[in-house]
């Protein structure tokens, strides 16, 4: 791609495309917004990076702590990745333990430690799932079936005294769309009260999306530490992680964990999700609510009327089709659909111009700028997709 404007991409050969990727989450008031792109042009003339805090930093820092209640003191990071291996390290510096349960098909960046996505369930020992992965570097990963409070009991059972934290999705948008069941958010919550570990939300991209104050914000579950990215930093390199002041003092200087960054709270990075974060009302979100509803409706019916097996799943405006009739609770469901489907799917809707997350396990995305033109050249584009769909045979 060569450049961006609203939602819509332009490839190098001069092709425009419909953008639901929306660079995974970031540009939720579309591509190249004007006072966006003039914060950061401002920004740009002030100076690039001065490696010590600056007013932006601090900006956007409280801008955060003002949105989102739990969390009373954040530290800007520049990635997705950084927060979460930042707030792993800070809970087990913290706590003083080592193990750390995740769940099968969230993803928390490329953290060695939480790259582990299969394994045995309750065993100790996942298997890593990327070469590069060492078997120490994961082994005190527990990775469980995600809605599924009873393993999260037992786990805890299992390794009494062991576990520094639980780490979730707030709601998990990278297997597709699976939100979590009633009470799951609150049941870690109490299981990790309960044996004295900490619950750490990762809101890199459900912050700032699903609403104002984000997951939060719609299930008010209060974790012991966030995680956040992608909306944050309106397409720069800006990232955080806060919570609990008790906990966040133990982060250095004030506190032993080390934790550090050359270019974290940089301030052409902070001035565009600054920029980006206050131009984020509640008429925004009613927008983005409305055009992923509205989508939603489109898709389904032309499936339906192809009659192709397949579920849309959502959580507020982040969406997902999986192809097949049954509910997904989590990842072997997300596995068990028809992908190829997706595929044949996919590549029709490419062909005509609509640019989708390539791939069944991730989240559709829409933003402000996705308006009625953009809507009807994505209707136009479905029931052919939905034919390709309905006609695809496994490989
Ligand atoms: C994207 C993502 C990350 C990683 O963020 P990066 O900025 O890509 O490192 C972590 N957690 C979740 C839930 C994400 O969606």
């Amino acid at each position: 791609m060569v450049s961006g404007t609203g939602p819509y991409l332009t490839d190098a050969d001069g092709r425009e495309y419909v953008d639901l990727v929306c660079s995974w989450g970031p540009m939720i008031l579309g591509h190249s917004h004007p006072e966006v792109i003039a914060a950061v042009q401002a920004a740009v003339a002030r100076g690039t990076s001065f490696g010590t805090p600056g007013e932006g930093e601090v900006a956007l820092a409280e801008e955060i702590v003002a949105r989102v209640e739990p969390v009373a003191q954040v530290r800007l990071v520049s990635s997705g990745t950084e927060a979460t291996m930042s707030a792993i390290r800070l809970a087990r510096g913290y706590t003083g333990r080592a193990k750390v349960i995740k769940f099968a098909g969230c993803y928390h960046g490329h953290v060695d430690a939480l790259l582990a996505a299969a394994g045995s369930g309750l065993a100790t020992f996942a298997l890593p799932d990327t070469p590069g992965v060492t078997g120490a570097q994961a082994g005190d990963t527990i990775v469980l079936p995600y809605n599924d409070l009873d393993a999260v009991r037992e786990a805890f059972r299992a390794h009494p005294g062991q576990i520094a934290c639980v780490i979730t999705e707030a709601s998990p948008g990278n297997m597709g769309v699976v939100p979590p069941e009633p009470g799951f958010n609150q049941g870690l919550k109490d299981a990790c009260a309960d044996n004295g570990a900490l619950y750490i939300s990762d809101e890199v991209m459900t912050g700032f999306r699903t609403s104002k104050s984000g997951w939060f914000g719609i299930d008010g579950v209060r974790p012991d530490l966030m995680t956040f990215g992608k909306v944050m930093g309106g397409g720069f390199p800006a990232a955080a992680f806060g919570g609990r002041a008790d906990v966040m003092a133990h982060l250095a200087p004030a506190g032993p964990v080390y934790q550090a960054g050359t270019l974290s709270g940089n301030p052409v990075a902070t001035a565009a999700g600054l920029a980006q974060l206050r131009l984020l009302d509640d008429a925004a979100y009613e927008k983005v609510g409305a055009v992923s509803e509205q989508l939603r409706t489109l898709v389904s019916d032309a499936l339906t009327k192809e009659g192709v097996a397949h579920r849309v799943q959502n959580a507020s405006s982040m969406f997902s089709v999986f192809f097949t009739d049954r509910p997904v609770r989590n990842y072997e469901d997300a596995k068990a659909q028809e992908s190829y489907r997706f595929t044949a799917f996919f590549h029709s809707m490419l062909a005509q111009g609509v640019y989708l997350p390539p791939s069944s396990f991730e989240s559709w995305f829409v933003s402000t700028a996705h308006d009625e033109r953009a809507v009807q050249r994505i209707a136009d584009a479905l029931p052919a997709a939905a034919r390709a769909a309905a006609e695809a045979t496994a490989a």
